[in-house]
């Protein structure tokens, strides 16, 4: 590894030269005071001593050299104080000092940190704007890094940021300024022409290579990619304020982390739509937070129908959130944000609280299907708590068929399939969603339990358009799932002619808007009051169809 940047250096000069002015200035105070007295009284009395002693005048005035060997008594003594008292503080000072240096630098790699970056930012910002130039952080953050940590171990993982610091220092600027903001977050200040932005993206785009160089610590070679965001001091609005650095850095994170959701290993500059679009973000993960404590998180349903007889087998519940602000609210906006959030376990045990109550009204030979989250399926527990609600709702279990996407699949396959076996075992059924979308391999499809397969709707949509490969394709998916025992539906059917040719390829279950759309709880209840398929209870205490209960409201 290189010697420690500048910017180590450049940081401890700073802190460690502005004790030694203050020392000095105490010094030169005492050493002034001295001379001056002594000039005072002495440049009277010598004169006077010096004709005396020449024979030229009389005795000197008593008093005044008195006053005289009481100042040279007085330095002295104040010397000999200032020495004894200097050494003491000079320690005292030194260990200050020392704390000092080390809260304003980070101590892993010699940087600025968060705090220490702000008015040296403040400064080169002030410099720049006197030449009509502007400033521009680079904010950085390393890609999983975390990994890096939980796989090579803390020393590992310090050795990395330390030496991405040091590369990083390599490539900037001699006057640019770099900090640690903390964890694996780095930020770069750099003076630009503002009509030259290509400095910037060519700097940065240095960076990001530089780091992406492998990385060898003790035997292990790790390699690192970084997401990059800019802001430019020409987004402020009044740039010279003592709060600039904060809000530079605010405004390059969230570039930094359209870079993230961009795939990473890239930079972005920043842009007020992306300040927009944080800001509806975070009012739509607190308004997920708080709908599912009020209950605003309700379940849909929408047909099953088993192709051959056209007959009504079951319902796919769908969540829709009934946002006040927002109105109805579709799964694909807020699922993502639930799952990231760490709610959509708590999200997905209240609904299907929801529908087992639900679909206790209805003829017990209809199915309800679940979609189940990956995050739900890293639960080792999953299994034991969907019992426990399908206990505590008294829904027996044969009713119930989960979920879930190819993408369960990737993160830890041997857990699915326990998963998926227990759950098998007390009866639930599982499918396999969205299937064709991803890369379930067929030795995973063979090994997996599945008890059907669902072909995605984007192959169905195919069928539609006449395409040669659409019909195909449906056709393979088919022959494959006979081959493999396991039985089809087909999703998203939108129309009589894709129906009609999905009948001619097999024994298939199908659902999609060609059936109706999906349906609140009372209008399904509705819909089987209509065809003579509510449970014998609810039919006998229904003349009219009930209302159902949606979240806490009737609606
Ligand atoms: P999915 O499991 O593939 O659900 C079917 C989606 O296709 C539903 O969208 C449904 O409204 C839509 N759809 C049905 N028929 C047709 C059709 O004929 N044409 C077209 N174009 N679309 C049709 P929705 O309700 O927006 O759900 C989207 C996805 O959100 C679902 O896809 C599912 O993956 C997820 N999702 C829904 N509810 C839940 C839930 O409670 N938990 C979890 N984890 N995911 C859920
Ligand atoms: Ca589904
Ligand atoms: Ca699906």
């Amino acid at each position: 590894m290189s010697e420690p940047t500048s910017f180590r250096q450049a940081v401890t000069d700073k802190f460690s030269q502005a004790g030694r002015r203050e020392r000095d200035v105490v010094a030169l105070g005492i050493a002034a005071a001295a001379i001056i007295l002594f000039v005072g009284t002495g440049g009277t009395v010598v004169p006077q001593l010096v004709s005396a002693w020449r024979g030229l005048a009389e005795q000197p005035d008593a008093m005044l050299s008195s006053a005289l060997l009481l100042n040279i008594a007085l330095i002295l003594l104040g010397w000999n104080r200032y020495k004894s008292m200097n050494a003491e503080l000079g320690d005292r000072r030194r260990s200050e000092e020392e704390a000092r240096r080390l809260a304003q630098i980070d101590p892993l790699t010699g940087c600025y940190n968060r705090r220490s970056i702000a008015p040296a930012m403040a400064e080169l910002l002030m410099a720049a704007e006197s030449e009509g130039r502007a400033l521009a952080i680079i904010l950085v953050d390393l890609d999983n890094f975390k990994q890096v940590n939980d796989v090579n171990g803390h020393n590992t993982g310090d050795a990395v940021l330390t030496e991405t610091s040091e590369r990083m220092g390599d490539i900037l600027p001699a006057d640019a300024l770099l900090a640690r903001l903390g964890g694996d977050e780095f930020a770069a200040a750099v003076v630009y022409d503002p009509v030259m932005p290509g400095k910037v993206e060519h700097l940065a785009s240095l960076l990001i290579e530089r780091v992406a160089q492998p990385i060898t610590v003790d035997d292990a070679v790790i390699e690192i990619t970084m997401s990059v965001g800019i802001a430019s001091s020409i987004n402020l609005v009044n740039p010279v304020d003592a709060d600039v650095s904060t809000r530079l850095i605010h405004k390059a994170d969230i570039a930094m982390y359209q870079a993230k959701k961009q795939g990473k290993n890239r930079f972005f500059w920043f842009e007020p739509a992306m300040e927009q679009e944080l800001r509806f973000r975070n009012e739509l993960e607190s308004g997920i937070r708080k709908g599912i404590a009020k209950g605003e998180f309700v379940p849909f349903y929408e047909q099953q129908i088993d192709l051959e007889t056209g007959e009504l087998v079951g319902f796919e519940m769908l969540a829709r959130w009934l946002s006040p602000e927002l109105g109805v609210v579709g799964p694909d906006i807020f699922i993502p944000i639930a799952e990231e959030i760490g709610v959509v376990a708590e999200m997905s045990e209240n609904l299907m609280r929801q529908a087992f109550e639900d679909a206790k009204r209805w003829n017990p030979k209809l199915t309800m299907s679940v979609n189940i989250s990956p995050v739900q399926m890293r639960d080792p527990w999953f299994a034991q708590k969907l019992l426990k609600l399908l206990l505590q709702h008294n829904f027996p279990p044969s009713r119930l068929e989960i979920e879930i996407t190819e993408s369960a699949l990737h993160d830890n396959v041997g857990l699915v399939r326990s998963m998926i076996t227990s759950l098998r075992n007390q009866g639930v059924r599982v499918s396999l969603d969205d299937f064709g979308t991803g890369y379930a391999s067929l030795s995973q499809l063979r090994s997996l339990p599945f008890d059907r397969l669902k072909i995605d709707r984007s192959f169905i949509r195919e069928l539609n358009g006449g395409g040669a490969a659409g019909p195909q394709l449906v056709d393979a998916i088919i022959s494959m799932g006979n081959g493999l025992k396991m039985p089809i539906t087909a999703e998203g059917i939108e129309n009589e002619a894709v129906l009609e040719m999905l009948r001619k390829m097999g024994q298939l279950k199908g659902q999609g808007y060609h059936y109706g759309r999906p349906e609140p709880a009372d209008e399904v209840l509705t819909r089987l009051h209509n065809s003579g398929l509510l449970s014998a209870v609810e039919a006998e205490t229904a003349d009219q169809p009930p209302q159902a209960i949606i979240g806490n409201r009737a609606i």
